[in-house]
Formats: C-alpha cells, structure tokens, sequence
C-alpha cells in the first residue's frame, strides 16, 4: 500500500538540484513526479519519460541504461511498451508493482540527495540525464488509453441536482455507486493547448421547443483530479478494494471543460456525451501515489442515516487513509487582463479531502464487472466542491444564488445568475472567448514539505464559423 511514510518523505531532505530546495517550488525533492514530453535533447528532438525535480527534468531512460538503478529489473527501461491495443504508447514503468515502485523512488531520492556521489560526482552523467524543464517544448497528457470521469462530490452533484430536480437533486443511486460516465481519450489534451469553443445543438428556450444549433453559449469548465491506471487487470478479473491502490500510479490535475447548453439537452436517458468530449486539459505531471503519502486523511465520513457502502466497496484501511488532503484553486484572467498584465483572479479554494467516494472505491466500481483496466487510463474525479460557495468547482455552481446546504435550502432555479466581476469591469457568467482558465493544485501538512502539481492551463478560442 502506498500509505507509509518513510525516509523519502522526510522534510529535511535537500537536493544537489539548487531549484529543487527554494520553497516556493513545487517539485523539492520529496515530490519527484513522472512526466512524458518532446524537447530538445543534445541537438535532436526527441520524446522521453522524466522525473521533474526542481527546474530540471531526470531523463529515465538515459539514467536506466547508465546503471544508476541497479536493484530494479533488468528488463526495465524508459522507452514506450507496446500497450494491449497497440494504439497509443505507454511506459513499461507504469506498470510496476507497488514495492519496485517504492525502490525506484528510494534510488531517486538518493542519487538526487545530497548524500550520494553516484551522480552529483560525475558531471558527464548529468550532463547526459538532466536538462532544463524550459528545453521542453510539449507536454503529452498522462492518459494513454482511455478515460472515464465521476461524480465523486456530493456537494457537486446535490448543487447540480438541484438545479435540474429541485425536488429531487440526488438520484437514489448516487449514495450506492460511484456515478460515471465514458469520456473520450482522443480529446484529452496537456496544458496550455488552445481549446477551441464546441458548437452543437442547445437546449430549448423553452420546454417542447426546437433546440438551436451554434456555438455554446454556457461554456464551462469543471475543477478535478485526474487518477492515473498504472497496473491493470485482465479482462473478467475485477479489482478487490483492498489491492486497488496498488493499481494506481499516480494523480495529476483535470479540467472537464463542459458546455452547459449542450448538455442540459442531451444528458437524458444516457449521461454526457458531445458536451464533454471537445475537449479535457490535464497537467503533465503525474504525482505518484507514494509522493501524496504523508498528505492522506480518513476518507469523508458519511452522514447518519447514509447507507454503508456495500461489502466489495468497503475496506478498513481504505476508509482510514482514502482521503487525500489536496489544496485546489482555479484562477481566470481574460484577454483584456492578460493585455493589462494583470494577475489572474481567483475563482474558488478547495480541498480533495470530502469526496464522497474514494479512488479506490472508483477504480474498484469500473473493474467490478470485469471491465480491464490498462496502465495509462485516466480517470476523472468528477467535479470538486465542497460545502461553501468559495469550494465550488465550476461556473455552473459559483454564478447559481442557490444553496441546498443552507437551513433550510435556498433554492433558485438554474436559469437567474449573479455574474463575476473581473478587475477590468468585465462580468462572467460563463467562459467568454480569450479567457484563460488555471488550475493549481499543492499538498501542505505541518511536519512535512510542501508538494505542488504545477498547473492546468487552457485559453478557449472561438468557434469555428
Ligand atoms: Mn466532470
């Protein structure tokens, strides 16, 4: 299980890596996040599996094949392995088992520590595996295969439900399954990729109307963690709850980019479709499960008289360590902002923690009809809220005056707005041509060093036509 705590995590530790030690960064030598990127090596362009540490990236596959990792399997490299359906590359890295996992972390950590000479003593070495992160010039996105996005927030889904069903905002299965949908792999895109606005067909002005067709005039995006599939399963095996952590390699940022319009007309009888899959921004760092370690919490107590969730559901050590305490804020600046040089706004503050269901128990759920999970899939949190309106994860929930958590409820329907207003005088109800949209996301607990994401960024361009 990746819970423990051990010499890796210890807040003293420094790195030879100057950049790596200023406190301000998010990658100090605690961290050591995977990433896949195209950059300019030696002379060449050429596409590698890294460790970020600092400003610096380690280049695995040159750092295998110098010996540097003596104690790991002999058959490992950096390069891509061939996955199961031959479409898309993954690494054979992904796949590790949880213990070799922890070794390559231990071997990271002391040849980038200050107490080890096997690297920081030869400097033609390290001029062979590390490079500036600016020499890289595109990130891939973490999802290699496939992708499927929850509904893990209650807050999230009781807000929404209660704009579509005021009577009825959560449907009777959501406190039984983690609720979620297949996105679409092709579309997931790394940060900082232009996002074009969708046009579709709209829901009605009003009920028994014809819908229009046009560009998204409700464009949103939705704050979320990305769960990365390291092991998977064979088709027919399901994931008990109990191992399912040791099928996972690690997490990174997620924007479900959605176009409201779209989806209030298509979403019944089968769940999103064509509002979502335009387009999904992840960050291109996975940061793995053991690095998250020293920030996990006791998954999200359920209120009384919630059902218990059913026994393949339901794990000790789960519901001790399933939480994950992750600071997320999301910032927008619009075009006019950015022309002014001014700084970002801050949209929303929230925290991982109060899910109400886990990514194990997620990860669990998909399996557990036997579906196959492959190393490289993504998996999306679904939208992150919490219970006070500066925790809400989207434009959706943030311009609504409504509150289903005040006593009693105040309930609005969906379609009256209080606008954001931006320094510029600007207002927003929903995302304009030219905005930018961040999300930033970093883990802090007292005895510990402090671990970031760095960031997910997109500017949506306007629709074709
Ligand atoms: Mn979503």
């Amino acid at each position: 299980m990746p819970y423990e705590i051990d010499e890796t995590h210890d807040p003293k530790l420094e790195s030879w890596v100057e950049s790596a030690n200023d406190p301000a960064t998010d990658f100090p030598i605690q961290n050591l996040p995977l990433c896949d990127f195209t950059g300019t090596i030696g002379d060449q362009q050429d596409r590698k599996l890294a460790v970020r540490i600092g400003e610096k990236l380690f280049l695995l596959d040159k750092a295998l094949e110098a010996g540097l990792f003596p104690s790991l399997p002999s058959d490992l490299d950096g390069t891509f392995w061939a996955g199961f359906t031959g479409n898309r590359d993954v690494y054979s890295i992904y796949e590790l088992e949880s213990g070799v996992r922890k070794e390559l972390r231990r071997r990271l950590s002391e040849l980038l520590g200050t107490t080890c000479d096997d690297l920081r003593g030869n400097p033609e070495l390290i001029d062979r595996v590390l490079i500036d992160a600016a020499a890289a010039d595109f990130y891939w996105p973490p999802s290699a295969f496939d992708y499927t996005d929850f509904y893990a927030s209650v807050y999230h889904a009781t807000n929404v439900g209660s704009m579509f069903r005021p009577d009825n905002p959560l449907l009777p299965n959501y406190k039984w399954i983690p609720v979620g949908y297949h996105g679409r792999a092709s579309s997931v895109v790394p940060s900082g990729t232009p996002v074009r606005r969708p046009t579709g067909q709209l829901s009605p002005a009003e009920e028994g109307g014809a819908p229009g067709f046009g560009p998204c005039k409700m464009l949103d995006y939705e704050l979320e963690l990305g769960v990365v599939v390291g092991r998977g399963n064979e088709l027919g095996q399901p994931i008990p709850i109990g191992e399912a952590e040791d099928h996972i390699l690690g997490m990174c940022l997620l924007n479900d980019w959605s176009a409201r319009d779209m989806q209030k007309w298509e979403y019944v009888p089968l769940g999103p479709f064509l509002a979502k899959n335009f387009a999904t921004t992840v960050s291109p760092y996975i940061v793995t499960m053991e690095a998250l370690a020293p920030f996990r919490s006791p998954a999200m107590v359920r209120p009384d008289g919630d059902p218990k969730p059913l026994p393949h559901l339901f794990d000790e050590r789960d519901q001790a360590h399933g939480g994950i305490d992750i600071t997320l804020e999301v910032f927008l600046a619009s075009k006019q902002m950015r022309d002014k040089k001014m700084d970002p706004i801050r949209l929303s503050k929230g925290t991982f923690k109060d899910m109400y269901w886990t990514i194990a128990q997620m990860l669990t759920h998909h399996s557990s009809n036997g579906c196959n999970m492959q190393p490289g899939d993504l998996l999306g949190s679904g939208t992150i809220s919490g219970p006070t309106r500066e925790a809400r994860g989207c434009l959706l929930e943030l311009t609504w005056d409504g509150d289903p958590f005040a006593n009693p409820p105040k309930l609005v329907p969906g379609t009256e707005r209080t606008p954001i207003k931006l320094p510029t005088g600007e207002e927003r109800k929903f995302i304009a041509d030219g905005d930018e949209v961040i999300i930033r996301g970093y883990c802090e607990r007292e005895g510990f060093r402090r671990i970031g994401f760095g960031e997910c960024r997109g500017i949506i361009e306007p629709a074709i036509g």
